[in-house]
């Protein structure tokens, strides 16, 4: 048993901030006890952790291990292997554990990449954060992320499982569903990233978003839609989805139905933000820089529209796209706060908020008796400093299920 004494608590709820506080942490890894406590067990570990803030683990609900943040996506996606992925992917995993990231979601990958990462992780194989992965993406032939030229196929397949018409993508969720996948993940409208379909294009029907839901959520997995129109939004929206990935183009009609089925946001703001970094030298292909144009000129709107509809929220970031390495994903939470959302509210889209998305709020998300230990110690109030949570040397601890993955106490 152990107990972090002496710090400020945000619990991960959105209740204020607990000063003195502890956590005690027993040896199963769950926490027993949490706040302005008047005793410690005689029995603990003691750690004075005065003057730093408690807060749970960050999580993201939208990763690719598939990609590292590398400029030419185009070649990693047709000709980098999976093996190579992999060995790349365990990299990434370690450094979004070091960036205080205790859970994360893989929203796509080829093969079995991200699951088979995910077990490696659950087994102790490679450090990294407790991994949810969706397996392949579910998309129409000529959608988002149907990568390869007609004709060109790969021999280890694509992060695109391509499905058309009810009965392929019946088969298309039970293929993910066979080899493990936590989610289904499916394309609603066109992408960024591929010189297809616009945004703001549907890619399926009612009909086939609906038996693609129906099913998923008949196997008890819940469905991440990739969406940038509002067209396609609320096509997912009225079959059930529980995620809007991205949310870029979204309207009034849509943000009140999000609101009313509980349907969360997972905004994604800091891809564009890492390319117009760049500024010329990006040099990503003059298709990729339309589509981004188009995208982020609403994104700001749409994710006002959503805070004032009291839409629920998820942090996402789209870590592994072009300048964004795993690891930087903390930058998220800033945009956020630029965005319009209040620190507090942002740091529970990071842990509660998308602990619900993912389904994982019964054992993690905030820090409350019963709940594991995924925590961070943290020099510093990031209520009034959002962004100090990119710099790692804040970092003080990082606890995963009670165990120390960093500890300078
Ligand atoms: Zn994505």
């Amino acid at each position: 048993m152990k107990a972090l004494t002496g710090g400020v608590l945000i619990d991960g709820t959105g209740r204020d901030p607990i000063p003195n506080a502890s956590v005690v942490i027993g040896d199963d890894g769950r926490i027993t006890e949490a706040g302005a406590l008047a005793r410690l067990p005689l029995d603990a570990e003691v750690h004075d952790v005065g003057g730093r803030t408690i807060m749970p683990g960050l999580m993201d609900a939208h990763v690719h291990f598939m990609l590292a943040g590398e400029q030419d996506f185009e070649s990693v996606f047709l000709k980098q292997t999976l093996e190579y992925m992999a060995i790349k992917a365990t990299v990434s995993a370690r450094n979004l554990l070091e960036a205080g990231f205790t859970t994360v979601r893989d929203v796509g990958a080829p093969g079995r990449l991200a699951l088979s990462l995910r077990d490696a992780v659950n087994a102790g194989l490679v450090p990294g954060p407790r991994i949810l992965a969706a397996g392949r993406i579910i998309t129409a032939t000529s959608g988002h992320v149907d990568l390869l030229p007609p004709g060109v196929s790969r021999v280890d397949g694509t992060a695109g499982r391509i499905a058309d018409g009810p009965a392929e993508i019946l088969r298309a969720v039970r293929e993910q569903v066979k080899v493990g996948a936590d989610l289904i993940k499916f394309c609603a409208t066109g992408g960024v990233m591929d010189p297809q379909l616009a945004p703001d294009v549907s890619e399926y029907s009612a009909e086939e978003v609906q038996t693609l839901i129906t099913e998923a959520h008949k196997m008890k997995k819940p469905v991440a839609a990739h969406v940038h129109g509002a067209e396609g939004a609320k096509i997912a929206i009225r079959a059930g989805v529980d995620t809007i990935e991205h949310g870029t183009m979204l309207d009034e009609e849509t943000v009140q139905l999000m609101r009313e089925a509980g349907t969360v946001l997972v905004p994604t703001l800091t891809p564009s933000h890492q390319v117009r970094q760049q500024g010329d030298a990006a040099n990503l292909p003059a298709h990729v820089m339309e589509k981004f144009a188009v995208t982020s000129a609403a994104h700001a709107q749409s994710l006002t529209m959503a805070i004032e509809a009291g839409v629920l929220l998820a942090l996402g970031t789209d870590a592994g796209t072009p300048f964004y390495p795993h690891g930087l994903n903390a930058i998220e939470l800033q945009l956020m706060v630029q965005g319009g959302l209040s620190p507090m509210a942002t740091i529970v889209a990071a842990t509660s908020g998308a602990a619900k998305a993912l389904r994982v709020d019964d054992c993690t998300g905030s820090l409350v008796p019963g709940k594991l230990a995924d925590l961070l110690v943290v020099d510093g109030d990031p209520l009034t400093d959002i962004a100090l949570l990119q710099d790692q040397s804040r970092l003080h601890a990082i606890l995963q299920g009670g165990r120390a993955y960093k500890d300078l106490l």
